[in-house]
């Protein structure tokens, strides 16, 4: 079968680059090699960012306006190309095909926010701040900033960050993962077809490599990052180093508490669509159920009864609920985590390492394949219950009162997404406002903000002062200028020595 060559894309064209360096690409469905993609070396980041530094002064001097033309094209593009792009997810990352149009769908969002630039960039204005004296304040673009992806939203993450960044003046230069890197041209074809001038738009293809050597590069002024905490550390620590602006998002442990008064039905809906949907590869992903009092002996079998019945399947089929796990390693660490869960004394009520594989059909075999596991009986001190396995493993935790529910949370080291199945109000308002946690659902399993309200997580989730997109991305993407003016007519003659004051 004949590979993809999957490039780099550089000042507006495909480029092989120098390194000589490839990777292979994997449709996890299928275990087959689709494609090879280029691993920049830190000469092909170099052509990178001289062909965005060479594009930024003319794009940031292009009124916002024009600059939000393009992103309307780009919009416009989208739409018309959404299943392609979809497609393109589901063949490298695995997920099940109406899960990738949703991922489009929600970067498609960000896209629209990016067109009202325009009204995001007005600054503020103050006539006489003193006599005949007005000041204002702008904000401007950096200059060449980058963004560093994971795996698991080939297209959405990207779309947090590049339609903010280019909107607002910048030149950007996009690194994504090696998992399933093809998205990232098809974004990149779109942008040029919308009018977008080459340059402004990069992609460098590559793994840790490039991302240093981004992180290294003088004349790249801020970089995005979204993806595990250890790495998400380090880039923000290197990065900060260089005096380079950093937004570091990183892993999760995302419980859902089920209080006895919940609607069960609709938590255990819940429970599974976001523990197995895209077979726990999400970042938002729940991955704990604090189960509070009774509930556990309903919730509980409940839950396992849906964990078997779940469809896995190849993506493409039509009535998958859940796709492969992305690579051989991956399956093989989750495999690891449920080994040592039952090692630890939790009690295993579902175990994914069952699943026939047979099951996925004869093109599949060699996929990487597994089902939903369920845990019960899991305490803090567990190895599965302390570190992200992103997987389709979810562990439940019973817990006697809701105090000891947010307590349990609160202790965790991460702080991503939570959320609250009640019908009380009181307990949702008081959940709501004491959870030391970034991104709360009250009956939203996964409450993923929308694209105005910017997304972050709290504690070792995030590392940095702004979220991803809304008007904290438009912030992170942009330097605020504030000017003071007066004219002649107002300019008293002599020098004056003490602070200026209203005198
Ligand atoms: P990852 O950390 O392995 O990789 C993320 C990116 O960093 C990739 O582009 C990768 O090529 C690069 N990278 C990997 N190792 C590196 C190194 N040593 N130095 C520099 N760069 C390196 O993450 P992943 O496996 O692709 O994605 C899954 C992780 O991302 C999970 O932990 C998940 O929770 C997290 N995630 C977080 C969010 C969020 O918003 N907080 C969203 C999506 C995913």
């Amino acid at each position: 079968m004949s590979t993809a060559s999957i490039q780099h894309y550089i000042n507006g064209q495909m480029s092989a680059g120098e390194s000589g360096q490839l990777q292979a690409v994997t449709n996890p469905a299928t275990g087959q090699v689709t494609g090879q993609v280029a691993l920049a070396s830190s000469a092909d980041v170099d052509t990178a960012v001289a062909a965005a530094e060479a594009a930024f002064p003319a794009w940031a001097d292009t009124p916002p306006i024009r600059r939000a033309r393009v992103m309307f094209k780009f919009l416009q593009l989208l739409n018309e190309h959404k299943d392609e792009l979809a497609r393109a997810i589901t063949l490298e990352h695995g997920k099940v095909f109406s899960d990738a149009q949703g991922e489009v769908a929600r970067g498609i969002d960000i896209v629209e926010f990016a067109c009202g630039v325009p009204q995001l960039l007005k600054g503020d204005y103050t006539e006489q701040v003193g006599t005949g004296i007005d000041n204002w304040t702008m904000r401007q673009p950096l200059g060449v900033v980058a963004g560093i992806t994971p795996f698991n939203f080939p297209v959405m993450v990207p779309m947090w960050m590049f339609p903010l960044a280019i909107a607002t003046g910048n030149t950007f230069i996009l690194k994504p993962s090696p998992l399933d890197p093809s998205a990232s041209l098809l974004i990149a074809e779109l942008l040029k077809q919308a009018g977008l001038p080459d340059g402004v738009f990069n992609v460098v293809q590559g793994d840790k490599d490039s991302v240093e050597a981004l992180l290294d590069h003088p004349d790249v002024k801020a970089l995005s990052f979204v993806g595990s905490t250890p790495i998400a550390n380090l880039i923000y620590e290197r990065g900060a180093r260089h005096g380079k602006r950093i937004q570091a998002l990183g892993g999760a442990k995302n419980h859902m508490v089920v209080m006895p008064d919940a609607d069960l039905d609709k938590a255990v809906d819940a429970l599974i669509g976001a523990a197995y949907g895209s077979a726990g590869e999400r970042c938002m992903a729940i991955s704990v159920a604090v189960l509070v009092g009774e509930v556990a002996d309903q919730v509980v079998p409940r839950v396992a009864e849906r964990a078997r019945a779940l469809k896995v399947k190849n993506g493409l089929e039509p009535d998958a609920e859940m796709g492969p796990i992305v690579t051989a390693q991956a399956h093989q660490r989750i495999t690891g985590y449920i080994e040592k869960g039952v090692s630890e004394g939790a009690e295993l009520v579902v175990d994914g390492r069952d699943f026939d594989t047979g099951a996925t059909g004869e093109d599949c075999r060699e996929g990487f394949w597994m089902g939903g596991t369920l845990f019960d009986h899991v305490t803090p001190e567990m190895t599965i219950y302390k570190e992200e396995i992103f997987g389709p493993v979810l562990v439940c935790v019973r817990v006697p009162d809701i105090a000891t529910a947010i307590q349990l949370i609160d202790d965790h080291e991460f702080g991503n997404g939570v959320s609250c199945f009640t019908e009380s109000g009181s307990v949702a308002r008081e959940f709501g406002r004491r959870i030391q946690v970034g991104m709360v659902g009250i009956n939203v399993p996964i409450p993923v903000p929308m694209a105005w309200h910017g997304f972050g997580g709290w504690k070792r989730s995030l590392f940095g002062d702004t979220h991803a997109y809304g008007e904290e991305g438009v912030r992170f993407y942009t330097k605020q200028k504030s000017i003071m003016q007066r004219w002649s007519d107002s300019i008293h003659g002599g020098s004056e020595f003490a602070m200026p004051t209203h005198k």
